[in-house]
């Protein structure tokens, strides 16, 4: 039985509905195949990957994630302006368009759009739900040992993983 327990290592697939305080539905599975992650690396909220662990298939559970141990305190800071011209010139910007910037160091992050002129795009590196206090409803649905390939992609593959 111990193969169905979510430990590190496993390709977990969950079914879940992201709330705010508010209620409102941010982000669901409804509709899609279970979501599938490699647990213990990183791929959801660390608040979250927390909860889910040592629980197994078929159990439910309804996860309060604070804002440090999900998406990060908003930083005001992380309002940037950038160029126009720094954009290729086929981009047309909507709000809330995400792209991965190189940031002091030669790294990357990822930052989305908040306003745009001609001249200008206002820039936000903080994640949209920064800030945000998050209530996970989560269904585990499938546990089993990750491959070796996933492992080392620090992924699962596959319905409901990275298709590559
Ligand atoms: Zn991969």
């Amino acid at each position: 039985m111990s193969n169905e327990q979510v430990t590190a290592g496993k390709a977990v697939g969950i079914h879940f509905t992201l709330k705010l305080c508010d209620g409102k539905v941010v982000d669901s599975s409804e509709g899609q195949d279970p979501m599938l992650y490699l647990h213990g690396q990183g791929n959801i909220v660390p608040g979250l990957e927390e909860q889910l662990d040592g629980k197994a298939v078929g159990d439910k559970i309804n996860a309060d994630v604070d804002p440090e141990q999900g998406y990060g305190i908003r930083n005001e800071a992380g309002m940037t302006e950038v160029p126009r011209t720094d954009f290729p010139d086929d981009v047309k910007f909507v709000k809330g368009m995400k792209f991965v910037f190189e940031v002091e160091g030669g790294e990357v992050a990822p930052g989305w759009v908040v306003d745009f002129t001609d001249e200008t795009v206002m820039i936000d590196l903080n994640h949209p739900l920064a800030g945000e206090h998050l209530h996970f409803e989560v269904e585990i649905c499938s546990v089993r040992d990750a491959t070796q390939e996933e492992l080392k992609h620090g992924h699962p593959h596959g319905a409901g993983g990275h298709e590559h």
